[in-house]
């Protein structure tokens, strides 16, 4: 890639990156739960029907990792936001890529203007 093609890359990963919409690091899992009552269908070996599926986002920030539980309305715009994120560490590593990429081919234009 030419520095002009790279430039113009890492130009549309910003305008990519603007449109990023609300997001969250972390990933969503299904829980199935055991309860409380003693007869209740959830302790049953046969049917083994447990109570659930609970919804939880977990992710770790700074050092920290952290777990919430998610009510039923909030699992499909957590899952969008969750995706967003993802979206932008893609975005931000193509362009560090170029970055590095771009930086490699203007040294080796400078080394070959240098030989002229
Ligand atoms: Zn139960």
């Amino acid at each position: 890639m030419s520095v002009t093609q790279i430039q113009r890359r890492i130009a549309q990963l910003q305008r990519q990156l603007l449109a990023l919409g609300p997001l969250h690091p972390g990933s969503i899992s299904e829980q199935y739960n055991v309860c409380g009552q003693l007869a209740c269908h959830c302790k049953d070996p046969k049917i083994s029907q447990k109570h659930g599926p609970y919804y939880q986002l977990s992710f770790t920030w700074q050092g920290k990792s952290s777990t919430r539980f998610l009510r039923a309305e909030q699992v499909e715009p957590m899952r969008q936001k969750v995706a967003n994120y993802r979206r932008l560490r893609e975005l931000m590593g193509e362009w560090v890529s170029l970055a590095v990429e771009r930086e490699r081919a203007e040294r080796a234009r400078a080394k070959q203007q240098d030989g002229d």
